[in-house]
């Protein structure tokens, strides 16, 4: 079966035919690709064409599809066993060895994705300071929690309305929204609902609604808050965790938070999300505190041992080739982009993060977005896939380089551009 007969079963057997939306290319006005495997920086189709991903699964495979030491370390897992529902030292390698990397962390608890993580530092935020509401920024993406469905009408501060249907309104009225890179509107919101607000959460590299650089004087301004106001800041390093650098943004810009979470790479490919922070905040989780978190499948052994291999790997060497194989592609790509119909483009970048993008202004908040992106990104995302280049599948989603993009994958890159 070809891709669009395979879609179209799809489409009878699961809701819009896919198991997260992103993957249906809405907008796009062609059909998603069926993947039938990946390799380094390549995957194929089931009808055998062959692409350089640049989406690489959303991230966690910085390492590149199959990387052998990975997958050595996940098939030596598997004749362990996969699962055992008990206390095992896999899960505590990973631990003490990312505890020990990363300076503002004494204690990480593991679960199965980034939603769960943000889930439970939302209850835990709570939990700690006996409070309610959080406050959000308009465009970040925390996972589909309830409390994090949420975005503002019209960028009012204080008010919220959820950007999904069953969100409740309770729910929603404790999830408070702010624009990104305003500190006035935070200060502001704080003086309005004083004492009641648990927590700011904030993606400290906003990377899910194109990238949008923060200034580290608005993180600055938003620990200062949080002290004077006895409230966390939480930094949601899902994205950016391990990508950017080991320790993430909080490492990057000495900005620290009182609870971070963590996915996506921290499990090399596997099913991962984690919160860590000071022992002080993370004892208040059962068994020892009083705020409950669980699951029959956290720290699963092989997950473990794949996040364990990949995060070894992840050395300061490998951060500047990622650096300097990031950098030349996108130098690629936007020359090829200036000369061939796309000058209204540009592509920004953050580390191995990047984003075509039809504008050519400073983009720090939603607000400063193009309407209507994917009317102008769907050309492009179709003449880059026929040359055999897979970029995210939508307008808003960042793309991702990973170790494997290297030289040899640039000229490929290259070639396939002006052929
Ligand atoms: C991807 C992402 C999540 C959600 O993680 P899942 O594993 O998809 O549940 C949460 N926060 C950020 C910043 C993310 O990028």
């Amino acid at each position: 079966m070809n891709n669009k007969e395979l879609f179209e079963k799809s489409l009878k057997y699961v809701p819009g035919g896919v198991h997260s939306p992103v993957r249906s290319f809405k907008g796009l006005h062609t059909t998603p690709r069926f993947v039938n495997r990946g390799l380094g920086a390549k995957i194929w189709d089931e009808e055998g064409k062959e692409f350089i991903d640049f989406c690489m699964s959303f991230g966690p495979l910085i390492h590149g599809h199959q990387d052998p030491e990975i997958k050595e370390a996940i098939i030596k897992a598997l004749e362990r066993g996969w699962t055992f529902g008990a206390c095992e030292k896999y899960s505590l390698e990973l631990a003490e060895y990312i505890v020990n990397k990363i300076s503002f962390i004494e204690q990480i608890r593991f679960m199965n994705s980034g939603t769960e993580a943000v889930m439970t530092a939302v209850r835990l935020a709570r939990g700690i300071t006996g409070r309610s509401k959080i406050i959000k920024f308009n465009g970040c993406y925390h996972g589909h929690l309830d409390s994090m469905l949420i975005k503002a009408g019209s960028g009012l501060a204080g008010t919220a309305e959820a950007s999904s249907k069953g969100v409740t309104e309770r729910q929603a009225g404790d999830t408070l929204i702010c624009e990104l890179g305003d500190l006035e509107e935070v200060k502001r919101v704080f003086e309005d609902h004083k004492e009641q607000i648990a927590a700011i959460f904030i993606e400290p590299l906003p990377a899910n609604n194109g990238l949008l650089v923060q200034e580290d004087s608005f993180l600055k301004g938003l620990r200062e808050l949080c002290d004077k106001n006895c409230a966390l800041l939480v930094f949601d390093e899902v994205i950016s965790g391990f990508r950017v650098g080991f320790g993430g943004m909080a490492e990057k810009t000495g900005i620290y938070p009182d609870l971070v979470t963590y996915g996506k790479i921290i499990g090399g490919g596997m099913p991962v999300g984690a919160v860590a922070g000071p022992k002080k905040f993370m004892e208040c989780l059962a068994p020892l505190g009083p705020v409950y978190q669980a699951g029959t499948l956290s720290g699963n052994p092989v997950a473990m041992a794949a996040g364990l291999v990949n995060c070894k790997k992840l050395t300061t060497q490998a951060y500047e080739k990622l650096e300097e194989h990031s950098k030349n592609i996108v130098t690629i790509m936007n020359d090829w982009m200036n000369k061939n119909g796309f000058e209204d483009y540009q592509t920004l970048r953050y580390g191995s993060l990047f984003w075509p993008i039809s504008s050519h202004g400073k983009l720090t908040n939603i607000t400063q977005l193009p309407k209507n992106m994917n009317e102008r990104f769907y050309k492009l995302f179709e003449i880059m896939l026929n040359k055999g280049i897979y970029l995210a599948p939508n307008a808003y989603e960042v793309g991702f380089v990973s170790l494997a993009h290297d030289q040899k994958i640039q000229n490929e890159l290259k070639e396939r551009l002006w052929r």
